[in-house]
């Protein structure tokens, strides 16, 4: 079996690749120790198919007093893979897959795969 590890370099074409979830989403943790619990999504790094997820994946950093901090031992969220959450809909409050769908305005939105309901709208660029 070819170690995934050597897939680390592979570097997405295009830039950010879209999500499915997105900052300020309630998502459910699928793996890892804090699998079964949500959370609030506070961070989406698209870039690198990750989420901050209040709560979640909390680890512990040691850090170096500096002039404007103290230091000391600092309790934070770690990103974790988008793969391993899945949004939590707002209106059936059930886990689900979002689906993408172009209203007949011109409008993109998520859709939940459950209920059906719109989501939210996807804002392509903030220009307009
Ligand atoms: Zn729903």
């Amino acid at each position: 079996m070819p170690n995934t590890r050597g897939m680390k370099n592979q570097k997405l074409a295009g830039g950010a690749v879209k999500l499915h979830v997105r900052k300020g989403d309630t998502v459910l943790v699928l793996s890892g120790k804090n699998r079964g619990r949500d959370g609030k999504v506070l961070s989406a790094m698209p870039a690198e198919g990750r989420v901050i997820v209040e709560g979640i994946n909390i680890v512990t950093k040691h850090k170096k007093p500096q002039r404007m901090n103290p230091g000391g031992i600092v309790r934070q969220e770690a990103p974790i893979h988008a793969s391993n959450v899945m949004l939590i809909c707002g209106k059936c409050k059930a886990p689900t897959k979002v689906a993408k769908r172009l209203l007949e305005n011109g409008e993109k939105v998520r859709v939940c795969k459950k209920c059906g309901e719109i989501i939210d709208t996807i804002v392509e660029k903030s220009g307009e």
